[in-house]
């Protein structure tokens, strides 16, 4: 499931560019900028499970 750049976070994530691969933290709250490395708009979600539940 990927995550465009332009919408606000539900909550804190932690996000990597689908194009480059790089690192992002996103808080809560905060509209998900442009991958500042490569300006994809598009993210994924490095980890997604039972874990990250709270
Ligand atoms: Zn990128």
């Amino acid at each position: 499931m990927s995550i465009e750049a332009g919408h606000r976070a539900e909550r804190d994530l932690e996000l990597r560019c689908e194009n480059c691969s790089n690192h992002i933290h996103v808080s809560e709250g905060d509209v998900i900028p442009k991958c500042p490395s490569c300006g994809s708009e598009r993210y994924y979600q490095p980890k997604s499970g039972p874990g990250d539940a709270r």
